[in-house]
């Protein structure tokens, strides 16, 4: 029997990353990572996961913490936490403006950092980014999420061509509006009913997280190994327009 391959999904005690994460349950060694512990130990027995470790990835040594315990080689990794913060750029906090910094764009890159050897030494592994529709198109009030997106597509395009040749396939997903606990935001609540939302978006509907989970799972195959480098838009038709 082919042994199984280990997979790292961070923030994957709910939303689109627990959905990832029950995807890939029977096929590989799953291990998941979010904030609380208990929640982690909960989904690791249902689940049948194969491992967890609960850190703060918002804090600039939280990737390092996080791979120093799991001390794991990963063939494949998905960058998947992120957090999002609507306000106009003037009422930031500066706490919350370095938070969202540190773990939507300098955790990945510090994750990335910490695979790719072994990934290159073994000539194979898939790194995939979540990114958003936002680094995409730009959102008004959701300037330092749309900034910390847009930074992993230039991120996932550099290190595509960097790997390239050591068969490691490093892709992005932008999703469009999922209904998870990221848009139950009280400032975005206070301006968007979820009914108004929907009227925004082409196909008029959520993009569901078992939508994100497929196209990982694609993009893991073997079918997807000439894949690499790219930005792909799952978002109902959003990045088009009216
Ligand atoms: P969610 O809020 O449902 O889940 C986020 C996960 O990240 C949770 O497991 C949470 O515990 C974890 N997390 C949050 N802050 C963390 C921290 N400081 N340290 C460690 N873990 C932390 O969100 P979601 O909608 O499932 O979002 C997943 C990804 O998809 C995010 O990167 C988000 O930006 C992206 N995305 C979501 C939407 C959407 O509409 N929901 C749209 C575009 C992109």
């Amino acid at each position: 029997m082919m042994n199984k391959k280990n997979i790292l999904i961070t923030g994957s005690t709910k939303g689109i990353g627990l959905e990832i994460a029950k995807h890939f349950a029977s096929d590989f060694n799953v291990f998941i990572t979010a904030r609380k512990e208990i929640e982690l130990e909960k989904l690791c027995k249902q689940y049948n996961f194969a491992g967890y470790y609960a850190c703060d990835l918002s804090l600039t040594d939280g990737a390092e913490r996080l791979f120093r315990e799991l001390n794991k080689d990963f063939d494949i990794l998905i960058n998947n936490a992120g957090m999002y913060i609507y306000n106009p750029i003037e009422n930031m906090r500066p706490v919350d403006t370095v938070n969202s910094i540190v773990l939507n764009s300098l955790t990945p890159y510090e994750l990335i950092k910490r695979v790719v050897p072994y990934m290159k030494k073994q000539k194979w592994g898939r790194i995939i980014n979540i990114g958003s529709i936002s680094g995409v198109m730009g959102e008004a009030y959701a300037s330092v999420y749309s900034m910390t997106k847009a930074s992993l597509i230039g991120l996932t395009k550099s290190l595509a061509l960097e790997l390239a040749q050591d068969n490691i396939t490093v892709n992005i997903i932008n999703p469009g509006w999922v209904d998870t606990d990221l848009i139950n935001n009280e400032n975005l609540e206070e301006t968007f009913s979820k009914q108004e939302i929907i009227e925004t978006i082409p196909q008029k509907r959520f993009v569901t997280p078992d939508e994100i989970a497929s196209m990982c799972e694609y993009l893991i195959s073997d079918k997807a190994k000439t894949i690499t480098g790219q930005s792909i838009n799952i978002c109902a038709g959003l990045s088009l327009g009216y």
